[in-house]
């Protein structure tokens, strides 16, 4: 299909390159407004790996940047999730032995952990070897070109007139780090919930590795002291404190990166499109990371403004409210389940009231009666893969 008119994406991140390359193919002259004093600084840049799901994977393999079979240095198959409460609970997520039609194929894994910096590079790259994308490298409220649709892929320090965040500030904060185990990892994804902090252990450089990409949500001033700690005594007693959290399950932990903190939130912009401008990615949405879900819906925001792109009419234009509706129907409908759970299960385990023993009790009898239930499980399973 072509079309006439100009799309400028603005944003430095993966949702902003992955918008660009599926307009581009539609046939849109994209300009893509990416500030380059804006990127993550290094350090920031090379910690990061990211548990994409079977959805953005499709999104990725229409933007052209997803390897054949998976394969890709970058790329680790997760085999299944395992979730421990803080006393017995436990819920093991599989891929579903009943296969969704069309995103996944017989023995695909439950998703894929992915080294962001390479993502980054591969899209980056699309995006300049593409006719149809020109990159200014400029702030785009410099920008003189006119457009028929603005697409605000900023992160969410974006902020535009018209649009008002409403979110949550939790009170916990992220390290990020890389650790190596002594044990290999298996393709397994862990998260333990221990009343007060949730630590994910997520593998990385490979099936067969010993690389971990860490996750751990501590409470604000927590996350100041190991930050500090750190700089003062070395990654030691950090890497001593993950082993004991993650219940010794993988052997010793070493740290080979990070740590970096990370604020949280919970929140959505007032609406996601006016006139002419249309927000994407954690621009509109944020969320608590436990579910390792935040850039899996900033995909499906690109792709569903793109399908719905797909089908304007020839006199209508790119910013009809018909298909902007649509778009913001789509997708705070789904972007708020996913962050009612996930806001949920944070206050589920970390709150006050339920460290009580009956609390604590029901929430991890909850957690096993899930795992024993398939109905529920199936469709744990589901959200999880994105369907
Ligand atoms: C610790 C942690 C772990 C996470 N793990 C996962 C996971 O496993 N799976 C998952 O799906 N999600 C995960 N997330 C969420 C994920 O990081 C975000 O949802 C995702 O990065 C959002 O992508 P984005 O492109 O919308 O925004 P960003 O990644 O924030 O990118 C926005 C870019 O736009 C640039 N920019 C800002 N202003 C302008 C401007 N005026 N003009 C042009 N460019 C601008 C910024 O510099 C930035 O480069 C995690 C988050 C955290 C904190």
């Amino acid at each position: 299909m072509i079309q006439a008119g100009n799309i400028r994406v603005l944003g430095a991140g993966i949702t902003a390159h992955a918008t660009a390359l599926l307009l581009s193919q539609q046939g849109w002259r994209v300009q893509l407004s990416a500030p380059p004093q804006r990127h993550h600084d290094a350090s920031v840049r090379e910690i990061r790996a990211y548990a994409i799901n079977h959805r953005s994977r499709a999104t990725l393999s229409a933007c052209g940047v997803w390897p054949a079979h998976d394969q890709a240095p970058w790329i680790t198959p997760v085999r299944q999730m395992r979730v421990f409460g803080d006393t017995t609970g436990q819920l093991f997520l599989d891929p579903p032995s009943i296969n969704p039609p069309q995103l996944t194929e017989p023995h695909d894994p439950v998703a894929w952990m992915v080294e962001v910096p390479a993502l980054e590079d591969a899209l980056l790259e699309a995006c300049q070897s593409s006719d149809g994308i020109a990159t200014d490298g400029v702030d785009s409220t410099r920008s003189t070109i006119t457009t028929d649709l603005t697409v605000v892929c900023e992160g969410q320090t974006s902020t535009h007139e018209g649009f008002e965040r409403h979110k949550i500030t939790y009170p916990h904060r992220a390290i990020a780090a890389r650790v190596r185990s002594s044990l290999p990892h298996a393709g397994v994804a862990q998260q333990w919930f221990d009343g007060e902090r949730i630590l994910a252990l997520l593998p990385i450089g490979g099936a067969t590795g010993s690389d971990l990409a860490v996750v751990w949500s501590v409470p604000t001033a927590e996350q100041q002291h190991w930050l500090a700690n750190t700089s003062e005594t070395g990654t030691v007693p950090l890497a001593a404190e993950l082993t004991a959290q993650s219940r010794n399950t993988l052997g010793t932990l070493r740290m080979t990166a990070g740590p970096v903190g990370f604020p949280l939130s919970v929140g959505q912009v007032n609406r996601w499109f006016e006139g002419q401008t249309v927000l994407v990615g954690d621009a509109a949405h944020t969320i608590h990371p436990l579910a390792g879900q935040g850039l899996n819906l900033g995909l499906a925001d690109v792709q569903t403004l793109a399908d719905c792109l797909a089908t304007r009419q020839r006199w209508e234009a790119a910013s009809a409210p018909r298909l902007m509706r649509r778009y913001e129907r789509q997708r705070r409908a789904d972007t708020q389940a996913l962050q009612w759970a996930t806001h949920g299960l944070f206050h589920l385990f970390t709150n006050d009231l339920t460290r009580q023993t009956p609390m604590a009790w029901l929430r991890n009898t909850g957690l096993s009666a899930f795992n024993a239930l398939p109905s529920l499980k199936r469709w744990a399973q589901q959200q999880a893969m994105g369907n």
